[in-house]
């Protein structure tokens, strides 16, 4: 037996598995030519990002398309940063967007051959996998102590040197297996480094299937594998899991672009093939005329949980994500108005290069037209699905009677072109709450109308009066506003601004007016839905009631 072999033995007394061993037990997938295997390795660390929405749902794509394999992997090995139950959060999260794994860690179980699928259960592959490097000589325990570390890093710093453990400063390299021995015998704390055999003098070539070719400096440094309190560095893990899961395509956050040399230079020490790498862009809010990443701390918008509960119908969401994957898929959506945008097809060169920039104004216009287009019953139904878990008093609103909020919602609805009245499902009560007669009383309570002032009360309750003794309900849209006109003319309203300008003398305001001023009464509010249909769904009675109690209340 070889002192290494020795060394490594005593590190890892109880690992008697070997590499060919992993290499048995997690097969090469037997899979269709094109297909991909990715993965989303999210860390448990508090709530689902947008961001890391974005990154799930570029797996979800590929591997649909490509009939592939989406691994769901919870990179838990951070213990200090852990949040309890986070995993099952960002897993539920993500289900509500409908981006379900087809393989890994689904909170209370797991499914798949390639697992286990959280890291801190996969020590055993880890430890496996070092032990094989002790052995080679390519990774030795360390046992620099923080102060030692930060002696090198102040001598690195006066000398203008690179920072960090490589070369010359990797002190405990040098060390002898015997003498490594004798230090853990010793009972010296120590972590392990892998033994990098670079040099920042050099370059290396690497491809990116969204950056393209690029040229990287090499990697030199001795990194930490395996922490002093067992689990593996995110490198490490990186390395092993993506090996044995036999992941085909990396995709993840360009934050992790630098330390890419660290891993090229892994799987090659390894003799292992290399994932290929797509590097997603960040994504981005201008912030005073700036970029700067999404933020968790600053954005509420950072957090998928913002859209959930004001809201946003998820398609908004996941169309808005795919409009910042690929450059190409707005204008195929224009085409594909219709279709399940899942029938575009992702490439990774459409894939923007510089960081993606967030802008709420777009998700809310995706969000508009996608509300728009659905039926009223669809749309009755994901509304209460939302307002079940977010929003009671809209359930309860709904429940009283759902033909009647159908009515509603379904103004100039299921047709050709329907109007975008609805943004997001938290704006539905202000927006046609006057509907309901409590409601309604509030606004007479709180007496909040708000009439041009420059029309007196003789004129407000003419227009009232006249309009409520010629409703014309029975008309059709068109003829109901002709009438309108004509019953408002008499009272100084003109047809319309330029009837109104041609002689300003004899009118005191145009039917827009008077229709305000009807609308007002009846909503409490400057803007609603079509007024025709809304006195449609009020019927007389209720405008007859409403119009009585605003000419009462009116000084
Ligand atoms: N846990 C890492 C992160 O959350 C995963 C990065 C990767 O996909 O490799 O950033």
């Amino acid at each position: 037996m070889t002192d290494l072999e020795r060394l490594a033995d005593l590190i890892f007394k109880d690992v008697d598995e070997t590499i060919e061993d992993l290499e048995k037990r997690y097969p090469k997938r037997n899979l269709k030519d094109g297909a991909i295997v990715c993965r989303f390795a999210p860390s448990p660390t508090g709530f689902l990002h947008s961001g890391s929405l974005f990154t799930a749902l570029v797996c979800k794509k590929f591997q649909k398309q490509t009939d592939g394999v989406f691994i769901l992997r919870l990179e838990d090995t951070d213990t200090k940063r852990e949040i309890e139950g986070s995993g099952e959060r960002l897993l539920k999260e993500l289900s509500l967007f409908d981006v379900v794994p087809t393989e890994g860690y689904y909170g209370t179980y797991e499914k798949g051959e390639y697992g286990p699928y959280k890291q801190s259960q996969r020590f055993m592959i880890y430890n496996t996998v070092i032990k094989e490097l002790i052995r080679r000589g390519d990774a030795y325990p360390c046992f620099l102590s923080e102060d030692e570390l930060n002696e090198i890093r102040k001598k690195q710093e006066m000398n203008k040197e690179n920072p960090g453990c490589y070369g010359k400063y990797a002190l405990s390299s040098f060390l002898t297996p015997l003498e490594a021995i004798n230090r853990i015998q010793n009972g010296d704390k120590y972590v392990i480094r892998f033994r990098s055999k670079g040099s920042h003098q050099n370059k290396i070539k690497v491809h990116d299937l969204i950056k393209g070719d690029l040229e990287l400096t090499e990697n030199d440094q001795h990194i930490v594998i395996l922490k002093s309190d067992g689990l593996p560095t995110y490198h490490f893990a990186h390395l092993c899991d993506d090996h044995f899961m036999r992941t085909t395509h990396v995709t993840r956050g360009e934050e992790w672009l630098s330390s890419l040399p660290i891993h090229i230079e892994l799987f090659e020490r390894m003799g292992w093939e290399a994932p290929l790498y797509a590097h997603l862009p960040v994504i981005m809010k201008l912030d005073e005329g700036k970029r700067r990443k999404l933020s968790k701390r600053l954005d509420k918008e950072a957090a998928v949980s913002f859209f959930l509960e004001s809201g946003y119908p998820k398609q908004a969401l996941i169309e808005y994500l795919f409009t910042l994957a690929n450059s190409n898929f707005e204008e195929w959506r224009l085409e594909h108005m219709d279709d399940d945008i899942y029938n575009f097809n992702f490439s990774f060169e459409k894939f923007s290069v510089d960081g993606a920039l967030f802008d709420i104004e777009k998700i809310n216009n995706i969000s508009k037209e996608r509300l728009s287009r659905l039926n009223k019953k669809e749309f009755t139904d994901q509304v209460l699905s939302y307002a079940h878990t977010y929003n009671s008093e809209l359930e309860q609103l709904i429940l009283r009677d759902r033909d009647y909020f159908e009515s509603i919602i379904n103004i100039e609805r299921e047709k050709e072109n329907p109007r975008k009245d609805y943004t997001k499902f938290e704006d539905i009560i202000p927006f046609i709450s006057f509907f309901y007669d409590d409601y309604y009383e509030n606004i007479i309570k709180n007496n909040i109308f708000e009439f041009n002032p420059k029309f007196s009360k003789e004129i407000i309750d003419k227009v009232l009066l006249n309009h409520l003794d010629n409703l014309g309900l029975d008309l059709n849209e068109e003829e109901w506003f002709n009438n309108l006109k004509s019953v408002m003319k008499p009272l100084g309203f003109a047809q319309n601004k330029k009837e109104m300008r041609e002689n300003p003398d004899f009118y005191q305001g145009t039917i827009g007016d008077a229709s305000e001023i009807i609308r007002i009464t009846l909503t409490g509010r400057r803007s609603s839905p079509n007024l025709y249909y809304v006195e449609k769904i009020l019927g007389k009675q209720k405008i007859e009631s409403r119009i009585k109690k605003v000419t009462n209340l009116l000084p």
